[in-house]
Formats: structure tokens, sequence, C-alpha cells
């Protein structure tokens, strides 16, 4: 089954929630599916962004925690982030851990790590022979960095140290790379290049990552609130922008709006950025009756697409778990 891109655009912009099934549509050489039929079954040889996750804590409308997965030709080649929810999400998307080369961690929040453990409790029976790259954040403030993490989790007196020869015995071999984020190139290997910029996350020190890829360019944009100067060179020309619209414009003027960006500072961003196409991620929102309802994206999703796109006149997604955005060269 499927539908030409306007069907999915008139769903997003009606405010309709929750995975879109049975949909595929495709535009300037970008193509997405959502069908969980089509779902684990490996992309065709071109570039390919999944969404492992589209959602955050509160996990409004059942979306997962916010992950992605970068695909080149049948090869997944990249993870960012493992929230609680991510290891399902990578088997629903076809991918073995012991498959994953590199892992890019955006900050040290639980929605974006928790799902560590059991990630690396899969390696134990997925028998790695790859090296596995972790890319992470150094520490800050009251968190951990990627290195003191796994240390945390891992290690001999950590909090599972039967999986302590996982990573540092030689069971397989962990590259762990914090870095400070300072515009520079965390990985480049085989044609994949990821740079990494550090962003405006309240305390917790964050990571924007760029993937330069097969001639394609894609931004995971991360928790942030987009107010870090050189955040719009890093996204510039992105082929693809996944940015976290966690809040409403209700957030304008609060302290979240230190935390967080607004849909106003998103939409002004990817068109300062002239980046191609605008994914929304990392949507969340509670029920009415709790604290700080109103402040969240799913409260009042259309209005917060109507001020991004008020300031961003290109094409802007809502996505959904498991949707692949395809970058094809021959359309
Ligand atoms: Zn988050």
């Amino acid at each position: 089954m499927s539908h030409e891109w306007g069907y999915d655009m008139a769903i997003s912009r009606r405010g309709m929630l929750g995975a879109v099934v049975g949909c595929c549509f495709m535009a300037n050489g970008v193509e997405a599916h959502s069908s969980p039929e089509s779902a684990a079954t490996p992309p065709s040889p071109r570039v390919t962004l999944q969404i492992l996750g589209s959602g955050g804590p509160m996990h409004m409308g059942g979306r997962g925690t916010s992950a992605y997965l970068l695909w080149r030709a049948t090869k997944p080649a990249l993870v960012v982030d493992m929230g609680g929810d991510t290891p399902t999400a990578l088997a629903r998307a076809g991918v073995l851990p012991s498959q994953l080369a590199v892992l890019a961690i955006s900050h040290m929040h639980p929605d974006h790590v928790s799902g560590l453990p059991d990630f690396f409790w899969g390696e134990m029976t997925a028998r790695r022979s790859l090296p596995l790259k972790i890319i992470g954040p150094e520490a800050g403030d009251k968190f951990l960095s990627i290195d003191g993490l796994l240390d945390k989790l891992f290690s001999a007196s950590g909090a599972f140290p039967d999986l302590a020869s996982l990573v540092s015995g030689n069971e397989f071999r962990l590259n762990i790379r914090p870095t400070p984020g300072l515009r520079e190139t965390v990985h480049d290997d085989m044609g994949l290049k990821i740079r990494a910029l550090k962003v405006v996350h309240g305390r917790a020190p964050t990571i924007a990552y760029r993937v330069d890829v097969d001639g394609y360019v894609i931004v995971f944009a991360g928790d942030q609130t987009m107010s870090n100067p050189h955040f719009t060179e890093f996204a510039s020309g992105a082929d693809i922008l996944v940015a976290h619209a966690i809040a409403n414009r209700a957030v304008e003027g609060h302290a979240l709006d230190k935390v967080v960006a607004t849909p106003r500072s998103i939409g002004r961003t990817a068109s300062e950025a002239k980046v191609g196409r605008l994914v929304l991620s990392h949507l969340i929102g509670t029920g009415p009756t709790t604290p700080d309802a109103q402040y969240w994206s799913l409260t009042h999703l259309p209005t917060v697409i109507a001020d991004i796109s008020e300031q961003f006149r290109g094409r802007v997604d809502v996505a959904s778990d498991l949707v692949r955005y395809t970058l094809d060269p021959s359309r």
C-alpha cells in the first residue's frame, strides 16, 4: 500500500498522532516508508535514515524514545542514542546488535542512554566480531562522561559486573570516544564522517552530530535550545535536519526555553541553515491533568508545525517510529 507525499503531510498537519501505518511517499530524491511490513526489510542501495523512536519520556501515543539508524545500502552504519526501547526498535528494523560499528550518544539523560545495558546484554549472545566505537559527551555538572557511564554500568564493581568481560575483557573491542564537541571530527572511516558540536540543553553536556556519508549530509540536532551560534553553520546545507520538537510556543520566556528549543527557533535555524528537509522528532506530551502539560509539543502539534513552517518554507515532516527517509541519487 502506498500514498504520495502529500498524504502524509496532510496527516501531520492535521495533528494526527502515532505511527502512520502503510504509508509510503517520495519527493525530491527523498523517499519515506513507514509500513510495519517494510520496516524490517533492509533498504535498497542508498543512504537511508530510519527513525528508531520519535518520542521521549512519557511516551505519549506509544512513541519510542528518540533514536536513529543510518543505513548505507543494506548495511547499518550508525546508531544515534540508545533509549530503553531502542534495542527493541533495532530488532524491529532487522538489525542485530553485533552488526553495529558506531554508536553516537547525544547526552546522558535516561531517555537517551537507558537501553545500554539491554543492548550490551544482546551483545553477549550476538558474538560480535566487529569493533564497536562509542562516541559521547564528556562529563559536566552532575552528568557522567560516556566512558564514566560505561564504567559505572559494566566494570567489575559496576551495576552489571556479569558484563565486565564484554567491555574490559577480550569478548570484543570497544573504542570509547568521549568528545568535548568543539566542531571536531569524531569519526572518519570508509566514507562515513561524523562531526560533533556541543549544544545547549540545560546543564547536560549535549552533542549534536553532523554526518557526511556518500555525498549526503544528515544532522542530528539532539535535545537542545538552538542557541549555540555555531549550530546554524554546523547544520548548513544538510539534506535532512532531525530536530527535537519537544515543546510548543508556551515555553517562550519560560525557564524551559533554556533547556529545549521553541518551535520558532527550530524553524529559524532550519531556514538559516538552508536544510533540504526538516524532520521533527522527540515529540512528547502528557495527559491533560499533569503539571506542565501545556508546554509539550504533542499538546499542540498543529501549532508547533505552523510556528516552524512560518520560519522555514521547506519540507517539514513529523517523524513516526520506524519510518525511513531514503536519499537516492537517481531521483
Ligand atoms: Zn530527550
